[in-house]
């Protein structure tokens, strides 16, 4: 362990309750919480969380004036009622196939929430250098109504605590394969938050929005910045654009805190999108984040997770992977996938689980300074991005 990972070690938390898992859709819907609960119990497998392992914290439950920073009180109100009494509130997003209404909703949202704020305040207050949320990341609830599986933006509800406690400037990556349209909405005209979007191309893909040339409002130029991606781009495509574009502009941002959403739908076996990451790819960009936190904010750093519906073959081994680099003890990808576990797959879910914790890739990409290929549709895209908005920040977009 090196003596930054030591100090992680000492100073990170992971919020988590059980009964998190409440936040539930119903048994055809593809959120299945099921993903929550495989991957706590691989991390404590793995000896990521637990005695030696990353400390895992209670989740307390949001307050209506924490989630009303953020939100309209006609969507709280009727996200209440509604998870009474049933019905539907189509207007405001609820009861439509994506969010079906369920019984307790309100509170099981305001959980999520109030385990995002759990781990905004302990960043912000300093008494944790790393915390993390993986129950969280519902980054596109808007803030007068539900979308895309999100009843409330747990993230946006965080960094908005972060302002009102002076942080001045607070820089949010999304990786998840859908655009993180609700905090970059909810953000839009708020020149102290940068939001970067990097996923797949809203020509194919929910919510249809994160295009390179939107840029922010009118008090906040440059402020959000979208990489929309190609169908079908893999880790190096992926991790191509995102050193072509991440870690000049948060540099240059110059934040306090780095928000990161690490939704893991980029997946090749995935079935809701079409990129084709690998579990090598997606843990070298939780590494990149990771390090980018050090190098920039000092280390403060909060993480949530985010979608992710290939409830066996991907997200416990992502997030596991992701709760040791924020524990400060990042496990090797070729580590076997312990046998208890995959027998507890196989028995709940009638499934045979991978065996290692590696999809077996060695993720490497081509750097942007060696140059682009306006040829291909992935150069295009980060060019279309860098040109759009490196100007703004007074960076060059040429390599
Ligand atoms: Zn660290
Ligand atoms: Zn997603």
């Amino acid at each position: 362990m090196s003596d930054v990972e030591r100090e992680c070690h000492q100073h990170a938390v992971g919020v988590f309750d059980s009964s998190l898992t409440e936040y539930d859709f119903g048994p055809q819907h593809p959120m299945a919480p099921v993903r929550i609960d495989l991957t706590m119990r691989l991390a404590a497998a793995l000896g990521v969380t637990g005695p030696g392992g990353l400390e895992l914290v209670p989740a307390p439950m949001a307050s209506l004036d924490e989630i009303a920073t953020v939100h309209d009180g006609a969507l709280i109100e009727s996200v209440e009622r509604l998870g009474r009494r049933g019905g539907a509130d189509l207007g405001r997003g609820l009861g439509s196939e994506d969010n079906p209404v369920f019984d307790g909703m309100h509170l099981a949202a305001a959980h999520v929430v109030g385990a995002s704020l759990e781990a905004f305040r302990r960043v912000g207050s300093g008494s944790a250098l790393h915390a993390v949320n993986i129950t969280g990341g519902l980054h596109h609830a808007m803030p007068d109504r539900a979308s895309g599986f999100c009843v409330y933006n747990d993230i946006a509800v965080g960094i908005r605590w972060l302002l009102d406690q002076g942080v001045e400037r607070v820089a949010y990556v999304d990786v998840d394969v859908h655009h993180g349209d609700g905090v970059e909405r909810i953000f839009w005209d708020d020149p102290r938050v940068l939001t970067i979007s990097l996923h797949e191309t809203g020509q194919m893909l929910f919510p249809g929005t994160g295009f390179p040339e939107d840029l922010g409002g009118p008090d906040a130029q440059g402020t959000a910045v979208n990489v929309a991606l190609p169908p079908g781009t893999s880790d190096a495509g992926w991790l191509r654009a995102f050193h072509a574009v991440v870690p000049p502009l948060v540099r240059g941002f110059e934040p306090q805190v780095l928000v990161t959403q690490h939704g893991c739908d980029s997946h090749l076996d995935d079935p809701l999108a079409h990129l084709m990451l690998t579990i090598d790819g997606q843990r070298a960009a939780y590494q990149a984040l990771h390090e980018l936190a050090h190098e920039v904010c000092g280390g403060k750093w909060v993480v949530t997770g985010g979608g992710g519906y290939a409830l066996v073959d991907v997200v416990p081994r992502a997030w596991t992977h992701l709760l040791a680099i924020v524990g400060g003890g990042a496990i090797d990808p070729g580590t076997a996938v312990p046998q208890d576990w995959r027998e507890h797959v196989r028995t709940r879910m009638g499934r045979v689980a991978p065996m290692r914790m590696t999809d077996g890739r060695t993720p490497a990409y081509r750097d942007w300074r060696e140059g682009f290929d306006p040829d291909t549709w992935l150069d295009r895209a980060v060019h279309a991005t860098r040109s759009a908005v490196f100007p703004m920040h007074g960076l060059d977009p040429w390599p």
